[in-house]
């Protein structure tokens, strides 16, 4: 509680999941502080805080309908704003086991905005709430607790402009989003509780992405045109209209087997990955700026939910919490799915009971995405991890999925479904599913026109490209 007897949520980092949580929060609490050590307010470029930003960010379409619900029309105005929009089944062309999917339209929209796009749109409708204010270009050193240290009380944090002034925020609820880098973990064990357990898993992944001016049209109506990595070949790429009139492209490898940053050298590596319509568009086109790299040895995720005891007052979300493998474009969806489960706990009318809000974000909304991406990861040999025969199983299942999936557009409508994160991953085992994968994969089925149709046709082909 302020001075002034007024309730307040201090919220560390005001990164989407930082901005998500003073969302929810600032229906409850009477003033919400988002602290941060970039400059935020009407930025719209990437920042240093969110080195991410300059690569691309897929929004799953589960993502987005938390984001609606949070900013009603917001998007729409990301639309408004020169964003392009497809459908995650229909108006993106896959390339999965080097196979091209069918392609159908299924309800999944897609969000084609770059991060930075995204991220100015959220911050600018989190700042028309009124009750939400900025601390930017502060460090946030510590917490501040009881002198029993059973509840947080504040956080500490340092001004990087002006004086290098150190003050204390005062709080009811702290919620940290502070990223991978969160040190929570550290502050509560110089409280004296327990370590939080960690679970990391080395992937070895590397980015490489750079944005062009197209001279070409690749997508002929599509949104985007991607390749995912599978063991014979560890390396995908992302290749996508964006906001700004432009394609932003982001190739990758794992286990290592990194794309390089020189010119000639990424466009090799492009090559590699045998879909002919990018390597051209990105060859003919007019490069933005030079590749930018980014490296991702881990996974990381953060049990919380398994700890005995945890001071009230604090709570943690997004990828501070977990960080997924990016190339399965979950993060900002857990992050959105966070906020709401914290709207939840606040709603039941008192203060959340941290260790509630853990278990409920581990079990309804980390738990199923976590579990996916994990056994597809596992998928590739050199990734260390136990491979029991159910794993072995459902391995053999989901390419039979995929293979299917480049003949039955109803396969790729459902496996797109769950990739989205809209369904849970027991669909797919649905009999009926079950049956028409079995029958396209045998190749015992008539295989599904090549262009898009199916039920929300209103978002094939809508999405303008530029051609200089
Ligand atoms: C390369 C890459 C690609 C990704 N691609 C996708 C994708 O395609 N789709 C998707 O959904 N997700 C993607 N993600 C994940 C996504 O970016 C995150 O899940 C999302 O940003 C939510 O993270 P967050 O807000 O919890 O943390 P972050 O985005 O990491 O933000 C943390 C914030 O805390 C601030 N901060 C940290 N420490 C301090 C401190 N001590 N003092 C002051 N401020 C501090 C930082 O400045 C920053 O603003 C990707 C991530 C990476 C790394």
């Amino acid at each position: 509680m302020g001075n002034d007897g007024n309730t307040r949520a201090v919220v560390l980092g005001g990164s989407l999941g930082g901005l998500f949580a003073a969302r929810v929060c600032a229906d409850v609490y009477d003033e919400v502080v988002i602290v941060d050590r970039d400059l935020l307010v009407g930025v719209r470029e990437p920042r240093r805080g969110c080195p991410q930003g300059r690569h691309i960010s897929g929004l799953l379409t589960r993502g987005q309908r938390a984001i609606e619900s949070m900013y009603p029309g917001i998007t729409e105005e990301l639309f408004a704003d020169g964003v392009p929009k497809g459908d995650l089944a229909g108006t993106v062309r896959w390339y999965v086991r080097g196979k091209r999917l069918k392609q159908r339209n299924a309800d999944m929209l897609c969000v084609g905005a770059s991060r930075p796009m995204l991220e100015y749109h959220v911050r600018r409708r989190t700042e028309a709430l009124g009750n939400v204010r900025f601390a930017e270009r502060h460090d946030i050193l510590g917490l501040e607790a009881t002198p029993d240290r059973r509840k947080i009380t504040g956080v500490r944090v340092q001004n990087l402009d002006a004086d290098n002034g150190v003050e204390v925020i005062e709080a009811d609820l702290v919620v940290d989003a502070t990223g991978r880098g969160s040190r929570t973990p550290i502050w509560l064990e110089d409280l004296g509780y327990q370590r939080v357990k960690e679970d990391r898993k080395k992937i070895g992944l590397g980015y490489v992405t750079q944005h062009y001016r197209l001279r070409n049209d690749p997508y002929r109506g599509d949104l985007s045109i991607n390749g995912v990595a599978w063991p014979k070949l560890p390396r995908g790429i992302l290749f996508a209209k964006t906001d700004g009139d432009r394609a932003e492209m982001t190739t990758y490898g794992i286990l290592g087997d990194h794309p390089p940053t020189d010119q000639a050298g990424l466009f090799e590596f492009i090559r590699s990955l045998g879909i002919p319509e990018i390597y051209e568009a990105v060859t003919q086109a007019e490069p933005l700026e030079d590749p930018v790299r980014f490296s991702f040895p881990t996974t990381l995720r953060r049990r919380y939910e398994d700890m005995d005891r945890f001071p009230d007052g604090l709570l943690v979300v997004g990828d501070a919490v977990t960080t997924f493998n990016p190339v399965y474009a979950g993060g900002m969806t857990v992050a959105a799915l966070s906020a709401l489960t914290i709207r939840e706990h606040l709603h039941s009318g008192a203060a959340p009971q941290p260790l509630d809000y853990f278990r409920d974000l581990a079990r309804n909304v980390i738990d199923p995405p976590w579990q996916m991406t994990h056994n597809v990861d596992l998928g590739f040999p050199g990734v260390e991890g136990k491979r029991p025969l159910s794993l072995k199983f459902e391995q053999a299942f989901m390419a039979l999925v995929q293979t299917a999936a480049a003949r039955d557009s109803r396969v790729t409508a459902g496996y797109m479904r769950v990739a989205g994160q809209v369904e849970h991953p027991s669909t797919l085992m649905k009999p009926k599913f079950v049956l028409r994968v079995l029958l396209a994969a045998a190749g015992l089925t008539k295989p599904s026109p090549d262009r898009p149709r199916g039920r929300t046709a209103e978002t094939a082909g809508q999405s303008r490209v530029s051609v200089s």
